[in-house]
C-alpha cells in the first residue's frame, strides 16, 4: 500500500490530545479535585438567543415542501456573503465585494485547503510559536516550513527579515498562542514585503473580535496594498460561540492575481465547489443572524465578558510577578514558565499544584519552551476559582 509517508512526519500526538491524556490521569489519580481547564481555546458562553431562534425557524422551514432547502451554493448563500460584506463596511470602512467572500465549515478546514490551490514546491513561513495546523497541514503534504521566531527580544511581533524566502506566509493576529496584537504599521511592513517578494500572506483573524482599540486594524484589508497579497481567514467561533455549529468564511480579493492573469479567487472557489458541498441551511441562517443589531450587541456581551476573566488573570499573574504577554486584544495570556521550568514540567507542576489545566507551550513549537498559555474562555466562576488557586500555591510556597 503506498500511503502518504509524510503523515509519518507528524508529531506522535496532537498537542491538544496530549494535554487531555495528561489530565484524565490526572483525574484519575486524583478524583476528588475538580479539574479547572483554562487550556484549549474553546467558547463556553451558549450561543445568542437571536441566533438559536433564527435557526429554529430554519430548521421548521426544512420540514415543508415549500420553504425546504437541498444543497446549497457551495460557497454559501448569498444573504450570509452580502451581511459578511456589510459588517466589513460597518467594521473597518472597506469594501469586500460580497463574491471575494466564501463560507466554509470553519477557519481550521481553510487554513489547511488552501494549500491545494498553490503549486506543491511553493515554501511556507511562519511563526514559531504558531497554531498546530498551520504546520501539520504543510507537513502533511512534504512541505517543511521555515519559522521566523517570537522572542522576548522582538516582543513577540516577528517582523520581515531578509532570511525570509517563502512563498506562502501565514499570519495569525491577534496571535495564538502568544495573545499580542500587530501595529497598523508593522502589518504594513508584512504587506509591502509580501508585494516586493510576491509572495502571498495567509491571514487568519480568527480572534480580530478581541481588538478594541481602534487603532489597531482588524482585517489586513485596512492595510494598503492587501488586496494585491493576502487572503484573510476567519471565523465564526469565538467571534460568536459557534465551535459546536462551524462556521466560518474565507476573503479571496478578485484584485489578487498571478503574474500571469489567473485569480486566486476563481481557483478557490473551484476548489470548494469540487470538494465541499456547503455549510447547512440552518447554520448559515444562525450566522446570518449575528449581523442582526441584537446579534451584534450579544456577541459584544459575550466577548467582554472573556475579557473580563483574562483581565482577572492578568490582575492575578501581576499579584504573582510572572512574567507574560498578551491579554489585552486576545483571550490568550503567554506565560513565562515561572522558575524558569520547562513547558511540560510546568504544566504537569501547576497540574499537580493547582488541579488547573494550562497548555505547554512546546505545543506551539520550540520557541515556546519556557511558556505556558492560558485562556479567558472558561466561566468567570472557574477563572475566579482557577486565580484564587493559583495565589494560594503562592501563600503556601512563602510558609
Ligand atoms: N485559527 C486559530 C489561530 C485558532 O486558534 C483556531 C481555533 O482555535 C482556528 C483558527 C479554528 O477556527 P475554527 O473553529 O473556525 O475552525
Amino acid at each position: 500500500m503506498k500511503i502518504n509517508r509524510h503523515y509519518l512526519q507528524l508529531p506522535e500526538n496532537y498537542l491538544f490530545s496530549e494535554v487531555a491524556k495528561r489530565t484524565r490521569q490526572f483525574q484519575t489519580q486524583h478524583p476528588d479535585v475538580s479539574v479547572i481547564k483554562l487550556s484549549i481555546g474553546d467558547v463556553s458562553r451558549p450561543l445568542p438567543m437571536v441566533v438559536v431562534q433564527a435557526m429554529k425557524q430554519a430548521c421548521r422551514e426544512q420540514g415543508y415542501a415549500k420553504t425546504f432547502h437541498g444543497y446549497g451554493p457551495e460557497i454559501g448563500y448569498p444573504w450570509l456573503r452580502n451581511a459578511i460584506a456589510n459588517f466589513y463596511q460597518q467594521q473597518s470602512k472597506i469594501k469586500i465585494d460580497p463574491d471575494e467572500i466564501i463560507i466554509s465549515d470553519g477557519a481550521k478546514s481553510d487554513l489547511a485547503n488552501l494549500l491545494d490551490i498553490f503549486d506543491t514546491r511553493a515554501t511556507v513561513a511562519m511563526c514559531d510559536p504558531v497554531y498546530p495546523v498551520y504546520l501539520e497541514s504543510n507537513l502533511m503534504l512534504g512541505r517543511t516550513p521555515q519559522f521566523f521566531r517570537a522572542t522576548a527580544a522582538n516582543d513577540l511581533l516577528p517582523l520581515p527579515d531578509e532570511q525570509i524566502t517563502a512563498d506562502i506566509i501565514y499570519l495569525c493576529n491577534p496571535a495564538n498562542p502568544m495573545g499580542v496584537c500587530y501595529q497598523r504599521e508593522q502589518l504594513k511592513q508584512w504587506v509591502d514585503f509580501a508585494r516586493t517578494r510576491q509572495a502571498i500572506i495567509l491571514y487568519d483573524a480568527a480572534y480580530a473580535c478581541f481588538i478594541h482599540d481602534p487603532n489597531l486594524p482588524r482585517s489586513i484589508y485596512e492595510i494598503d496594498g492587501a488586496r494585491e497579497c493576502a487572503i484573510e481567514i476567519c471565523s465564526f467561533s469565538k467571534m460568536a460561540g459557534f465551535t459546536g455549529m462551524r462556521c466560518g468564511y474565507t476573503v479571496v480579493p478578485k484584485t489578487l492575481v498571478t503574474a500571469d492573469g489567473i485569480s486566486l479567487n476563481q481557483l478557490w472557489r473551484r476548489r470548494q465547489t469540487t470538494k465541499f458541498n456547503g455549510v447547512s441551511y440552518v447554520v448559515q441562517r444562525g450566522a446570518e443572524a449575528v449581523f442582526t443589531p441584537t446579534g451584534l450587541n450579544a456577541i459584544q456581551q459575550n466577548i467582554a465578558y472573556y475579557q473580563r476573566n483574562v483581565q482577572l488573570i492578568c490582575r492575578t499573574l501581576n499579584k504573582l510577578h510572572w512574567s507574560y504577554v498578551g491579554g489585552v486584544h486576545s483571550p490568550y495570556v503567554w506565560i513565562r514558565c515561572p522558575g524558569m521550568r520547562s513547558a511540560w514540567e510546568c504544566f504537569d507542576f501547576l497540574l499537580q499544584e493547582t488541579g488547573i489545566v494550562f497548555t505547554p507551550g512546546i505545543g506551539f513549537g520550540s520557541a515556546g519552551e519556557n511558556y505556558i498559555r492560558l485562556t479567558g474562555f472558561n466561566s468567570y466562576r472557574n477563572t475566579q476559582r482557577a486565580c484564587r488557586r493559583l495565589l494560594n500555591l503562592q501563600q503556601n510556597k512563602k510558609h
